[in-house]
């Protein structure tokens, strides 16, 4: 079982589905990312997840579909919309048909089965929770920010005071996520942003305990490489939160959460005095080091 956010996460997600067999792969995607807009229900790292396990993902981007097109927004824009969120034609389609599903009642583990279905994506992904959760940044500049309005809208540069996952409190483990707690033989958490990707999956009630409660290989793989983000802002955001960048203070977060940890060969310097840890290339710049990396992490993970 992996937990991942989006496109840190969905690379290792991918290496892991060219080796397991399907049923043998669960992936708990971030859903505080989520949020409407033009009436739609946009679920960006479960979308970056699915698109990228069924090689339809933008190579380039990392998210949205590959060859696609953007004349909605065009339209959009001949209307006087401000169209800061980039949506392609053929991503609309999830968009429709998510809503409309969710409309007609069906949960968001419902639909993102039936999308995945649908794309040929075989490894089960699994919402965070059926329920909103909402990430709010707090900014020095512009006060509490919606998550896409910092991250995209503001390309995270917003100094961070502070985060909060709203709904947290009333979402509720579903019973597929349960279930998948109860059967996994390996934990692993992507290198995905701590505290935007995995924090809010961990704030669902039920969720760490659940995840600590397991006697079972806890494995978390750093996001951070000498000390930076390879993509985003989970270096920036360490340092205003008031952490020292690096992977060593990124275990140190996940606390007891995790029993191992995978760091980068870039770090050799570093210990991690209470974990079993192993420094790896974890610098996926290929699609090839997709399937490297998650070899090699399950490799170290059986001689546990
Ligand atoms: P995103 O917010 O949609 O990019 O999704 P994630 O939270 O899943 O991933 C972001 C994190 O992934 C960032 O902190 C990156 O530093 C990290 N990341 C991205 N690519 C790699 C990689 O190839 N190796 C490692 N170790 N971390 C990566």
């Amino acid at each position: 079982m992996a937990l991942v956010g989006g496109v840190g996460g969905a690379k290792l997600a991918h290496g892991l589905a060219q080796i397991l067999a399907p049923e043998q792969l669960t992936i708990i995607v971030n859903t505080a990312d989520d949020f409407d807009l033009y009436g739609l229900r946009i679920c960006p790292d479960s979308d970056t997840i699915m698109y990228t396990l069924a090689g339809l993902v933008d190579k380039s981007n990392g998210w949205g579909i590959g060859g696609d097109t953007t004349h909605m927004l065009g339209a959009l824009r001949r209307y006087g919309q401000d169209t800061w969120f980039r949506l392609g034609d053929q991503d609309m389609a999830t968009h429709v048909l998510r809503t409309s599903w969710l409309r007609a009642g069906c949960t968001q583990t419902q639909v993102t089965a039936r999308l995945a279905a649908a794309l040929g994506v075989r490894p089960q992904i699994l919402p965070m929770s059926d329920e909103p959760v909402a990430t709010l940044i707090d900014t020095v500049e512009y006060g509490e920010l919606a998550f896409q309005h910092y991250f995209v809208r503001y390309r995270w540069q917003p100094t961070v005071k502070g985060l909060r996952y709203v709904g947290a409190e009333q979402a509720r483990l579903t019973p597929q996520v349960t279930a998948a707690l109860a059967k996994a033989d390996v934990i692993l958490i992507a290198p995905s942003n701590p505290w935007l990707s995995v924090a809010p999956i961990l704030a669902v009630p039920g969720m760490r305990a659940a995840l600590v409660a397991r006697p079972i290989p806890r494995v978390a793989v750093t996001p951070i490489i000498a000390g930076q983000a390879v993509k985003g802002p989970a270096a920036k955001l360490m340092v205003e939160l008031g952490y020292l960048p690096s992977a060593a203070a990124v275990a140190a977060y996940y606390g007891d959460l995790i029993n191992g940890f995978v760091y980068d060969k870039r770090d050799s310097g570093l210990s991690f005095p209470a974990l079993r840890a192993v420094a790896l290339d974890t610098w996926m710049q290929s699609e090839g080091d997709r399937v490297i990396l998650a070899r090699e992490i399950l490799t170290w993970i059986e001689g546990f």
